[in-house]
């Protein structure tokens, strides 16, 4: 067994069938029920891959059950043997490799080796720190990740790949023979989102400011950081990008880094430092560094979304939520804490009916609370959550409370 199958062996070897995984798992309500979109399906099927990976297998018969898993380990949280489904997923990926992923998934692989990022969208990732005197050079960075950046594109490229051509492989097929026409990905940019996104990213900064953090910023230099390589299993090319980030971010001269969304957060903090023992940066979330002494009650009433990968990949982060309790009056959904229901914003490029279904899922719990509006502390969310209902970002809402 191969580094991915052990590992996989271990984790599908220890479930008992109990089938609890399948009550909380977003995917398989939204697929219609189908069993090898939920929790449960994708262990058994991932012991099918176990047996016969190294045969003739024909992993395209059940790899979209792998690659739609959101990663938000709901499942892990209820399972009485300790499995983990989204793990499970992941290691699936791996061994499936390049040779069985969807086309689509193997064109973003290309675009973060050949671009540094998911969308070369250039300079147009920093246009959002113009005129706010924010140093280029030092040594604590503050590192966006082009993550709020990036959701000014998503949600219309899918539209595009999924609407024209369905199943989105004739496109991603030829950008793969032909990367320059990725460049046209760039078309795709939705202004009134960009504008949000851009304003999220000018409150984060200004409540720094305010906290006293000293900051810098590597504008149009700034690279993506490589988590759907990692998400989607192209275990080989994330190792050789997260070598390349490690040396890029000691060349800058960066000691400290500043994360602004829960993804990076849990990538810099908790996934690349396994992988590059040399990535010993001190890495943050930008909450907590934030002066909470001058955040005041604004009378304002919203329901809170906590991100899966804030709640459940950190232990106790009730951060975001006991901030939000001190500038707002915040009613919590049912689904919340390390209970928290993903938004489906994860699969909105590969799967976007899975998302707009476990998202429209996700808005009625939210709804129920009676607050007309969410906030939410993640880019994804944010823009997989605005279809049905007012949201914005936590920055902005303790922005507003500390009368930046
Ligand atoms: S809850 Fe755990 S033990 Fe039960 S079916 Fe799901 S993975 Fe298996
Ligand atoms: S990680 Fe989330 S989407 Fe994936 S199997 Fe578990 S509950 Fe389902």
């Amino acid at each position: 067994l191969n580094d991915a199958a052990f590992r996989l062996s271990e984790e599908a070897g220890r479930c008992i069938g109990c089938g609890f995984c399948e009550s909380v798992c977003p995917t398989e309500p939204a697929s219609g029920y189908v069993a090898s979109r939920g929790a449960r399906g994708r262990v058994i099927l991932s012991r099918e891959l176990l047996k016969n990976h190294r045969g003739n297998l024909d992993v395209s018969a059940f790899a979209d059950s792998f690659y739609s898993c959101l990663d938000c380990y709901a499942c892990y949280q209820v399972c009485p043997a300790g499995v983990n489904a989204g793990l499970i997923s992941h290691y699936s990926k791996e061994i499936i490799g390049r040779g069985g992923a969807p086309p689509l998934a193997r064109m973003i692989e290309r675009m973060i080796m050949r671009y540094r990022s998911i969308i070369p969208a250039g300079r147009r990732t920093s246009e959002w720190a113009r005129n706010m005197e924010i140093p280029d050079r030092g040594s604590t960075l503050l590192y966006t990740g082009q993550m709020y950046q990036l959701m000014a594109y998503v949600p219309k490229l899918s539209r595009f790949l999924h609407r024209r051509f369905p199943g989105s492989g004739f496109t991603a097929s030829l950008a793969l023979r032909f990367p320059p026409i990725a460049h046209i990905s760039k078309l795709f940019r939705d202004g009134e989102v960009a504008a949000a996104m851009n304003a999220s990213l000018r409150d984060i900064a200004l409540l720094l400011k305010s906290s006293k953090i000293d900051f810098f910023y590597l504008f149009g230099d700034e690279p993506y950081p490589g988590t759907l390589l990692n998400d989607l299993g192209f275990t080989e090319s994330f190792d050789l990008y997260s070598h390349w980030l490690t040396d890029f971010f000691r060349s800058k001269g960066v000691r400290r880094i500043i994360t602004v969304d829960p993804h990076t957060y849990d990538l810099l903090k908790n996934v690349i430092p396994k992988r590059v023992s040399e990535f010993d940066f001190d890495v943050s979330h930008y909450l907590e560094l934030i002066d909470a002494s001058k955040l005041k009650m604004t009378g304002r009433k919203v329901t809170f979304h906590e991100p899966c990968h804030l709640s459940r990949r950190f232990e106790n982060f009730s951060l975001p939520s006991d901030m939000l309790a001190k500038c707002a009056v915040t009613s919590m959904p049912a689904r919340s804490g390390r209970n928290t229901y993903c938004c489906g914003g994860p699969d909105e490029l590969l799967f976007p009916e899975i998302t707009g279904n476990v998202s429209r899922r996700r808005n009625e719990q939210l709804e129920m609370t009676g607050a007309e509006v969410t906030v939410t502390a993640c880019p994804v969310c944010s823009i997989t959550l605005r279809n049905d209902r007012k949201v914005m970002d936590i920055a902005s809402v303790l922005a507003e409370s500390s009368g930046i």
